[in-house]
């Protein structure tokens, strides 16, 4: 049997077991995925676990995108462009670094009609998602991406001929009653709070949220109450998650899956954590 995990801490709330479980049991794959709380100084431990076969491929999530890259011996040129890896892939005795985050975001706007390209869109935060985000609507031919970040230097770090920070609280000077909006920090993950202020936001705008728990958090609860167009970050995480197994087993099993019947059966697991 194979045997997968997605690291990272707050880990608690992960619905990447339910979500690989669910497929491997559908298309009859011989192999488990479970989730492990992993603080910094257990990474080294985690690549020892890929090594020897205790694990045969691994996700990783917040706080290790970056920190893990240091361990691997490959990294794919995209994952190494963004600066993140999401997933590891054992090619023999090499552990490779990738990143599937863009792909799912990229995913996510074709099927909900949104299309960014030659438009400005704000992103909110300039951590290992916005990195993805900024990389996936840059393929899409987006014009310019305002970043607003807490703290202004993270975001300069971003800075290029699209990408132009700016202070979360110069939000005021640049949202528009028709921005397109994605919010990458993880504010509304753990408390009811928003990143911006609530009074910004306008029945015009598109409103993305790559947070899926909860799923709808302060900015989507209000956004939808007004009318704007509201998207979680569920058909983003099921979509980077598909193209992991694609990665891992070498074949196409994100075309085998039925995407309607495993959202709705996460849908129902979110449900149940509320
Ligand atoms: P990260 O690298 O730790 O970055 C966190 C970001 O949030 C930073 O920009 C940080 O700003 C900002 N932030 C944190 N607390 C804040 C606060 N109180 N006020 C304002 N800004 C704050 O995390 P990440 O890997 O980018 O992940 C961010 C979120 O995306 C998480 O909730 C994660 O679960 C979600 N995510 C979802 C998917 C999906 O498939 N749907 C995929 C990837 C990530 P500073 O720079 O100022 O600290």
């Amino acid at each position: 049997m194979k045997k997968f995990a997605v690291i990272g801490n707050p880990i608690k709330h992960s619905l990447s077991p339910a979500l690989h479980n669910w497929v491997f049991k559908s298309l009859g794959i011989d192999a488990e995925y479970e989730k492990k709380r992993v603080f910094q100084n257990q990474l080294a431990g985690i690549i020892s676990d890929l090594h020897c076969g205790k694990l045969d491929g691994i996700n990783v999530t917040i706080p290790h995108k970056g920190n893990i890259m240091q361990y691997l011996d490959e990294i794919n040129p995209r994952a190494k462009s963004i600066g993140a890896v999401n997933l590891i892939i054992k090619n023999g005795n090499k552990l490779v670094g990738n990143n599937t985050d863009w792909f799912g975001l990229t995913m996510t706007l074709k099927k909900n009609g949104i299309d960014p390209s030659g438009k400005e869109v704000i992103v909110l935060g300039a951590g290992g998602a916005a990195r993805s985000i900024i990389f996936a609507i840059k393929q899409s031919g987006v014009k310019k991406i305002v970043l607003l970040n807490r703290t202004l230097q993270k975001a300069e770090k971003l800075q290029d001929e699209i990408v132009f920070p700016s202070s979360l609280e110069d939000s005021v000077m640049v949202i528009k009653n028709d921005s397109i909006i994605i919010n990458t920090t993880s504010v509304g993950m753990q408390s009811e709070q928003s990143p911006l202020d609530l009074g910004l936001l306008h029945e015009n705008q598109i409103l993305i949220d790559v947070i899926y728990t909860p799923f709808e958090t302060a900015i989507l609860k209000f956004g939808k109450k007004i009318g704007a167009k509201t998207l979680n970050g569920l058909d983003m995480f099921i979509y980077q998650a598909l193209a992991s197994m694609d990665l891992w087993f070498g074949e196409d099993i994100s075309m085998q899956v039925n995407f309607p019947h495993l959202k709705t059966y996460l849908e129902n697991k979110l449900c149940l954590q509320k």
